[in-house]
């Protein structure tokens, strides 16, 4: 035994320490949410280095890069330094690790670019009009995604063409050319020396159908794997994890289908009961009590769970504290419910003094953040969004990093598309089209045209593009001897992007530039690292398609309120979690709405937003909210009617806050307490809301839709929330007579006058 810290073993409790000790043969445990299978996982890696099992052979896959760096810290802590050589990641990250390494046998560089689902749908959209076809009936995102889903079911372009129910299924949806697109598509990326995300599982097996040698190197490096979130895991990934684990079947999965939530009819419970019948002499461990949650958040959760008809049969219990019952709020609109989430939180804190990471504020799509932010950056609550735009997304940063793209990979022809002529250098796009169909015509890459120029394009062109050439050229040699820095710096300042930034002096430019130079500082701090060997540009560029936001998080200590989807929150765990925006067509989905499966999913959804709390949920809803542009009205979501009212406090009102009133306008905030859970009672009198106006100029009377019966263009209006504007545009028919109005504080906006809360002035 290398250690002799067995004390982790204390903190398990008879049935996790089962799994943890069971050290051999393929195990697996289905349990509940808040059961303690990720600390199952971490313990059992920690057991496993201290009977002797070499870090080294150790692979550990996590649901998110930010988990498996939790892990290893935790693991360290048990067996020191050695953590640091156990294989720890997401699918995507190991995986493309051992593609840099291994892809020469499938004919990539090492150096392949990652396109990222931008780069993707670019490349599906330059296909589509080389094609010419239709982009409405076949729209990029329905190709990325039919492309995606093949991929993942390991189906090449090849037998997608071959495949005569996927021919039919694709003629009769009217879209014949799906084949033929993959097919280009799979060529293009090839010859591009790209690899897409889907690409980088697809590839692996492809790798290990086809290199035995290959896959058996890996089968004895990694003897022991452990999977966590197993649930989610599609069937892509599920092949990889068998046949690594073919020769010792040392394989420990964990998961929990009433959390599978990114699948769909009922694939991913397929997984685990395919798992059963994979490996005969299966342990299984049963986890049912769960150490997270108060006994009111675990009863609320299961009594949701159990609307679900295909589910595992499960018991979770806690012995936590009974706990506060769970609260649930309606709002008038998004704007109030941010309002009111956000006083709610500020009371709590300095209430139970608890610091502002123990909040968190889940929703069903992005775009509900927004509201959610206004509201707390109103009265100062620091926040921190989760699983939102990449910094790495962002326009500039994408083509700064294009250029680094290019030096290392000349043939990605999305990097080199995106910044042929940006900053402008005079290569218009005739000249770009001209590139094009020459390297089409050649099947070369648009970097064999453009290097080879006099032989492939017309004289003027070839003039034109050979100053780009040469600038890539002089990059590729800076980057050959620079530190990463000083390669970036180089490309940076002769590719002509940071004066173009700095140039640019409205506030938008300047936080461009300001982002730059943060990515320059990162690479800097990169450079001036102690811990690795290999600091060139190229290394640093390796993963960067599949960081997040978390992974590039510079303060992740900082005291925060943490919002994020639904999806972003598997796994981790919040004191106070607020759900916000239970409203139907919003959570429940409206595209789930059409079948039971996919409103079961959601279903899943909504559990595992509840099982996120420790020791109390808010749930709420808003009666209007604005989407699109219009204000709609909304229903309370059918998840509220499911909720078990013996867990529930139907008393609740959130407090006003006296010390803290200036901050919003001393109103008093309209949510009301609900003594039902059918729908809402018609309101008798019209709630209160914000208005964005000083006190003084909010007029006496209401705003009702009915004073706008006579609203013509050029007529001044007051809108309740929106303040003033001028009626700019009206079209449709009574009812549903729409107004264009230009809002002087908030710009044009469409409304449905029906709705519109509007007053003529
Ligand atoms: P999820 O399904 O949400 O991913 P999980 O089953 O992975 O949950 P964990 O996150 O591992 O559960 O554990 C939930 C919480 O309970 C964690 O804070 C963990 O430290 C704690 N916990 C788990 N087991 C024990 C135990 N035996 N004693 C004390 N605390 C425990
Ligand atoms: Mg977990």
């Amino acid at each position: 035994k290398r250690g002799t810290n067995l004390d982790y073993l204390q903190g398990l409790n008879t049935s996790q320490r089962a799994a943890v000790e069971q050290i051999k043969g393929p195990v697996m445990i289905v349990a509940g949410a808040g059961s303690g299978k990720t600390r199952v996982i971490t313990y059992r890696v920690a057991h496993l280095i201290n009977n002797g099992v070499d870090p080294f052979n150790i692979l550990v896959l996590t649901f998110t890069n930010k988990a498996a760096k939790e892990m290893r810290e935790r693991i360290t802590k048990v067996v020191g330094g050695e953590a640091k050589n156990i294989w720890m990641g997401t699918f995507h990250s190991v995986f493309a690790k051992i593609l840099r390494v291994e892809g020469h046998h499938l004919g990539y560089p090492s150096n392949f670019t990652i396109y990222d689902t931008d780069d993707s749908k670019s490349l599906i959209r330059t296909i589509l009009k080389e094609m010419q076809l239709d982009d409405k009936l076949y729209n990029a995102n329905f190709v990325y995604n039919r492309i995606s889903s093949a991929k993942n079911n390991l189906i090449s372009a090849a037998e997608y063409q071959k495949n005569e129910h996927i021919q039919a299924e694709d003629r009769s949806s009217g879209r014949p050319h799906l084949g033929t697109i993959y097919q280009t598509y799979s060529q293009r990326c090839f010859k591009a020396g790209a690899m897409d995300f889907d690409d980088l599982l697809f590839n692996t097996n492809v790798l290990m159908k086809n290199h035995p040698d290959v896959l058996y190197k890996y089968q004895n490096k990694f003897k022991y794997l452990m999977l966590d979130e197993y649930q989610d895991t599609n069937f892509s990934q599920y092949i990889i994890v068998k046949k690594l684990a073919a020769i010792h079947e040392n394989l420990c999965v964990v998961g929990d289908d009433a959390q599978s939530i990114y699948g769909f009819r009922g694939a991913n419970i397929q997984n685990i009961l395919n798992f059963e019948k994979d490996y005969p002499d299966l342990n299984i461990f049963k986890l049912e009590q769960n150490y997270r949650s108060t006994q009111n958040i675990v009863n609320l959760a299961n009594s949701i769970i159990a609307k679900n008809e295909h589910q595992l049969k499960k018991d979770v219990f806690s012995t936590n504290e009974v706990g506060d019952k769970i609260k649930i709020f309606r709002a008038f609109s998004d704007n109030e419910e941010g309002k009111i989430v956000a006083e709610n939180i500020a009371q709590k804190r300095s209430l139970s003094g608890s610091p502002y990471q123990s909040f968190a504020i889940l929703y069903r799509t992005n775009a509900q953040s927004r509201a959610m932010e206004e509201a707390l950056r109103k009265i100062g609550i620091p926040y921190k969004i989760y699983g939102g735009t990449s910094f790495y997304q962002r326009k500039e940063i994408k083509d700064l990093i294009a250029y680094f793209r290019l030096t290392f990979n000349p043939n990605d022809e999305e990097a080199l598309k995106r910044v042929i002529n940006y900053p402008r250098r005079g290569i218009g796009n005739t000249s770009i089209e001209r590139i094009m169909i020459s390297a089409n015509e050649h099947n070369i890459s648009l970097w064999d045209v453009i290097s080879n120029a006099e032989n492939y394009l017309d004289s003027r062109t070839a003039v034109t593009v050979a100053p780009f050439s040469l600038l890539i050229k002089s990059f590729q040699a800076a980057a050959a001897t620079n530190t990463a820095f000083d390669s970036a710096m180089h490309i940076a300042q002769h590719s002509g992007l940071l004066k173009d930034l700095y140039e640019d002096k409205s506030i938008e430019g300047l936080s461009r530039y300001e982002n730059i130079q943060e990515l320059l500082n990162g690479i800097k701090e990169f450079s001036d690292r102690e811990d690795i060997e290999e600091k060139g540009l190229d290394v640093f560029m390796q993963d960067i398609a599949l960081l997040t936001n978390e992974d590039n998080d510079k303060d992740p200590n900082a005291d925060t309120v943490s919002l994020m989807t639904i999806h972003a929150s598997k796994g981790l765990e919040f004191p106070f979690v607020h759900i916000v925006g239970l409203e139907e067509n919003l959570f429940p989905s409206q595209r789930s709405l059409n079948s039971r499966d996919d409103l079961e999913e959601e279903r899943r959804l909504f559990y595992v937003a509840l099982t996120r709390a420790e020791k109390n949920i808010y749930i709420s809803y808003a009666t209007s909210r604005y989407q699109w542009g219009n204000l709609n009205n909304c229903e309370p979501s059918r998840f509220i009617d499911e909720l078990d009212p013996q867990y529930l406090d139907l008393d609740f009102r959130p407090k006003s806050n006296s010390s803290d009133s200036s901050s919003f306008e001393n109103e008093r905030s309209s949510w009301q307490p609900l003594d039902t859970f059918s729908k809402p009672k018609p309101q008798t009198s019209r709630p209160k809301t914000t208005s964005i106006l000083p006190k003084a100029h909010v007029p006496s009377s209401g705003f009702t839709p009915s004073d706008t019966k006579n609203l013509q263009v050029g007529m001044e209006v007051e809108h309740e929330r929106f303040g003033y504007g001028k009626v700019v545009n009206m079209e449709g028919k009574s009812p549903d007579l729409k107004a264009t109005i230009f809002f002087k504080e908030l710009g044009q906006k469409q409304l449905l006058l029906k709705f519109a809360k509007l007053r003529i002035i």
